[in-house]
């Protein structure tokens, strides 16, 4: 085993606030991707480790003291969880970097934004209520939203620190009990902010996480028997066997599951914005982000125009580690590499052309799993560049003729989790924003800040359910009804 010395060892799962070994005894090594060495190891969970967990989160949810707070009270736990982030931000930022190989910078924004989480629903923790309903005479007839009751929580490895926040804050605000299996590539940050939660107070049960193999931890985990709504980020492979394993136990699942998110550019918009923007969605996190702005549609008469801009702006761009802070970094793994690697491979067998190029910087530490930032085109539109998600730094630029046309290019694939509609002119963007078929659509934006607040998540193959903004709160929470008799 090709290994730094010494090894972060692992910590354990993380079952009522304390650590204990995984009970396989096994362990699984993580990668530093910048250095494709095994720098870490964290604990292969199992089925007794997953049981575990959520016996203690049923205990939490029911009768430990977590079900005791008021709402109020779980949203001030999650304020202090999301200060303790902030004031632990650079040392959660340099783990994140090392576990993932995102520059710094990528990395103190993830932190950042994980700390939001925490804070925007701590504040939202008590602002859910329910309604009344006029009925029958002598009735009187109230809602509440109630908590599902255990939610478990499977997160990928691209943004481990911000997946933490983004689907246990919602869960926990409403007064669920969580079950987190993070990614075994990446999930060092989930680790140590359970710590945290647990400083700051959380009772035991409210926070479990069982780390290890995703056909291990992951299956016990969304078969269990005691659990009543699954969260899940990933692969759509994985989320079929999610969304199976859900109704093999009648409870609701929400999928978010990647995309293949198109910018239309037409000749009218401004290129000074439009082109950075456009840059950067498909570069940052190297590529590996479900909304990654991965197609650029362009109307035809400006094609050259913004491929020659494009190539401009990809000429400057640098992967390298985290240390030296670049435009982006490495991959996450070997596989991921040989991923990338062979969408170019295929790209030149079927002569489909670089017409832009970024470089790995000279310098970066030997055997990591760096690969150039490139703009393909003109792809052809059934071309798996132009359909396929890569999960890597990879635009394909495909022109268009006009706006009808637009529209059909930018609906085209089985996706449709994010759009980038670029004009100046108003109507015509609000137009075609109104006919993509995507959760998200941004007009003469893409991305902007994180969009903690923003309801989000897929049509079509990209998913369903929504998290982020006030949304996941009804998510993770369930209507009911009392219907009250009175003379
Ligand atoms: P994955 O779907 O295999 O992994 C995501 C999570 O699911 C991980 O925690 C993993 O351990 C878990 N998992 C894996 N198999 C499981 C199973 N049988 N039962 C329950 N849980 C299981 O994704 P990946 O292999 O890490 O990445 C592959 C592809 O997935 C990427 O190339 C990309 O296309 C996509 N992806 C999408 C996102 C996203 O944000 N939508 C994130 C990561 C990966």
């Amino acid at each position: 085993m090709n290994q730094l010395s010494p090894l972060m060892p692992a910590k354990g799962v993380f079952i009522n606030n304390a650590w204990r070994p995984a009970a396989s005894g096994r362990v699984v090594d993580v990668y530093a991707p910048a250095e494709g060495r095994v720098f870490a190891q964290i604990a292969a969970g199992t089925k007794p480790d997953v049981d575990a967990a959520v016996k203690a989160a049923r205990h939490a949810v029911e009768e430990g003291a977590w079900s005791r707070l008021t709402a109020t009270e779980r949203g001030r736990l999650l304020s202090k969880l999301a200060v303790a982030i902030a004031d632990h931000a650079e040392e959660l930022a340099k783990l994140e970097a090392r576990d993932t190989g995102k520059p710094m910078k990528q990395a103190r924004a993830d932190i950042a934004a994980a700390s939001r989480y925490f804070e925007f629903y701590g504040g939202a923790a008590d602002k859910l209520h329910g309604e009344t309903i006029p009925f029958l005479a002598g009735y009187f007839v109230p809602t509440e939203r109630v908590p599902h009751g255990v939610t478990a929580h499977i997160i990928p490895w691209n943004y481990p620190a911000q997946m933490f926040g983004r689907t246990i804050g919602p869960a926990l605000a409403v007064g669920n009990a969580t079950v987190i299996k993070p990614a075994e590539d990446a999930c060092l940050t989930p680790l140590r902010m359970a710590e945290l939660a647990a400083e700051v107070g959380f009772p035991d049960g409210a926070i479990n996480i069982v780390p290890g193999l995703g056909e291990e931890a992951g299956a016990a985990l969304s078969a269990h028997p005691d659990i009543d709504f699954i969260a899940f980020t990933g692969s759509p492979e994985v989320g079929i066997l999610i969304q199976t394993a859900a109704a093999k136990n009648h409870i609701g699942c929400t999928l978010e599951l990647g995309g293949k998110s198109p910018h239309v550019v037409f000749a009218d918009a401004d290129f000074d914005a439009a082109i950075p923007v456009i840059a950067n969605t498909v570069v940052q996190n190297a590529g590996q982000t479900c909304s990654a702005g991965s197609r650029l549609l362009v109307e035809r008469k400006v094609y050259e125009e913004v491929v020659s801009r494009l190539n401009a702006r990809f000429a400057s761009l640098r992967a390298g580690s985290p240390e030296m802070d670049l435009d982006l970094g490495p991959v996450i793994n070997a596989k991921q590499k040989e991923r990338v690697e062979g969408f170019f491979a295929t790209a030149a067998a079927d002569d489909v052309s670089v017409v832009a190029e970024g470089l790995v910087a000279e310098g970066v530490p030997a055997g990591g799993f760096y690969v150039p930032p490139r703009v393909y085109g003109p792809v052809p539109r059934t071309h798996m560049l132009a359909t396929q998600e890569v999960f890597g730094p990879v635009l394909a630029v495909l022109p268009f003729d006009d706006e009808a046309d637009a529209i059909a290019l930018a609906n085209g694939t089985e996706f449709g989790l994010m759009a980038g509609i670029w004009s100046t002119n108003a109507s015509r963007a609000i137009r075609v924003a109104r006919k993509v078929k995507a959760g998200q659509v941004y007009v003469n934006a893409y991305g902007a800040g994180g969009g903690i607040e923003l309801p989000f998540g897929g049509m079509k193959k990209s998913g369903h359910g929504r998290e982020k903004g006030f949304e996941a709160l009804y998510e993770f929470s369930t209507l009911k009804t009392l219907i009250i008799k009175h003379d």
